[in-house]
Formats: structure tokens, sequence, C-alpha cells
């Protein structure tokens, strides 16, 4: 899941203030919300879709992964994420329909390992009817994506969702997207990968350490905004994360994020007049999201 920390951090950034996203309460039967069925994360009813993984929302609490089956139980796993979005949830919704316990864990669907005979048509029948979501008439370029691994797979799939770029994946694995959509898909992939960046490696230095760093530096600033060996290391090290490329193995997108939202925090204790609130608020966003990296 590590891979889809950029939409965490995104989220958490992006969001307004009163925008509880990602927050996960128990389900309940209230009808006026809306859930996202793969992350189970409620939203109020005006919202369409879900911010995290760009799928339809759906009407009905989802199912904790824990309530498939009883605890007795053997549940077995189908991995879904060469399948697009809408694909998943109409086949989430075909389940709910059939009265079949099941939950998702992103894109992989869980089930009763008793249900499994009946979970099978059901794959087979959506994987079928769930038909391609690009105009068949329309021109399109596949680009190979078959070397990615499957979680950067499902997020580039997901990157894309957000942008509202239209994309599915072929028999052949490849990633097939509309010819009027090469420029976008063009520059999230840049995005994604990190491409054309001049900026240095982080020569001898270990980004590990780097973030454990700012990790300590941003849990020092968001329980006391002026604390001084927060200020300092927070200073010392922040200018290093933009100023070197993503190290290999880091997701660009999730290593450029924080570089910038580190920097702002820089620059908003520069500037003095900052409330310790807002000072706070951006420490704190920093410690969640660097406290599931180190
Ligand atoms: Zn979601």
């Amino acid at each position: 899941m590590a891979l889809n920390l950029e939409v965490v951090i995104e989220n958490i950034f992006t969001k307004e203030p009163a925008f509880e996203v990602g927050v996960k309460r128990p389900p309940c039967k209230d009808d006026t919300m809306s859930w996202c069925f793969q992350c189970q994360t409620e939203y109020a009813e005006d919202v369409v879709e879900c911010v995290e993984c760009g799928v339809e929302l759906i009407t009905q609490a989802p199912t904790e992964l824990d309530d498939v089956g009883g605890s007795d139980e053997e549940q077995i796993v189908y991995e879904l994420h060469e399948w697009a979005g809408e694909s998943r949830r109409a086949l989430d919704q075909e389940l709910t329909g059939q009265n079949i316990a099941h939950s998702w864990l992103g894109a992989t669907l869980v089930i009763r390992a008793a249900d499994e005979e009946s979970v099978d048509e059901i794959v087979e029948a959506t994987d079928e009817t769930g038909g391609p979501v690009l105009d068949p008439e329309a021109e399109k370029i596949a680009y190979e994506v078959e070397g990615w691994a499957a979680d950067e797979q499902t997020a580039f799939s997901e990157l894309l969702a957000r942008l509202g770029i239209p994309h599915e994946f072929d028999e052949a694995g490849d990633l097939l997207v509309l010819v009027e959509d090469e420029d976008a898909v063009e520059a999230a992939l840049d995005a994604f990968q990190g491409a054309n960046d001049d900026r240095p490696e982080l020569e001898g230095l270990d980004a590990n350490a780097l973030l454990s760093n700012v990790f300590v530096a941003c849990d020092r600033l968001r329980k006391d905004p002026r604390d001084n060996r927060g200020v300092e290391e927070i200073l010392a090290h922040a200018p290093l994360l933009v100023s070197h490329r993503p190290p290999f193995g880091f997701n660009p997108v999730t290593w450029n994020l924080l570089g910038e939202k580190t920097n702002e925090l820089v620059d908003l204790l520069a500037e003095g007049n900052t409330s310790d609130e807002d000072l706070k608020l951006l420490a704190n966003a920093l410690t969640e999201v660097l406290r599931q990296m180190v």
C-alpha cells in the first residue's frame, strides 16, 4: 500500500478543514451517507467519488474485513488490480445484491472460502459484462506496464481515475488510453515516475535517516511549534528533501509533496506571524504521513 501514500498525503493537505477525508467511522445505517467500497471511507451524501480511490461511491455501508464470515471461517482473496475501478464497483454491487459477504483491501476482494464457487461465477460474469470503459470506436494507444509492480499499476490507474482519464487494461496487461488523452497521460506518467528530474541524487545520505529526522522535527513541532530543537532540525533537513531527486524505491510524487509541504512549514515558521494552530496543523499532517514511511 505504500504507493498509495501520495493519495493519503494529497488528501491530508488539500482537504478543507471540515472535510473529513479518510476518517473511518463504524458503519451505520444512516442512509444519508455514502461509502467507498474499496477503502470503507464514509462520505457525506453529496460526494460522488472516493477521493482516495477514484471510484464511485456506494449507498450501503461496506462490510468490515473481520466481518466476512465467522472467526473460524477461512477467507480467500481475488487480486483485481487489473480491473478498472468501475468493474470492481460493479462486482461489489453484484455481490451485495446476492447477499455474499465480502470486503476489499484496495483492489483485492476478500470473501468467505465457502462462497468461492458462486463468487467465481460472478467474477467471470462481471469481467465479461463489465465491458470496456473506453469507446470501442475511438483510437487508442497502449502503454506497456508489464514491468511495473502490481501496486504501481494500481496506483497509476488510480491517479488516472482521479484525473478523470478513462483507461483500461487489455488482455496483454497493457494500459489502454484514448489517443486524445495522450498528452495528459504523458504528464501523469512524468509526475508519477519523477522523470525529467535533474536534481542531484541523495549521495552519501540515507533517505530513511533523513525522513526520520524530519519526522522527529515535525513530531516536536506539532506539540510545540516554538520548540527550539524542532525548529533547528526542520531548518536543517527540509531543504535536503527539495534539493534532491526522489531516491530509488521512493514514490516520486510522495517525495516531492513531502519536500514541498516541509518547506511550506519552514516558510510559515520563518514568517513569524503564523498562528500556532496553523503550524501545529501542518506539522501534524506531516508527522502522520512520515510515520507511515519511517
Ligand atoms: Zn476509497
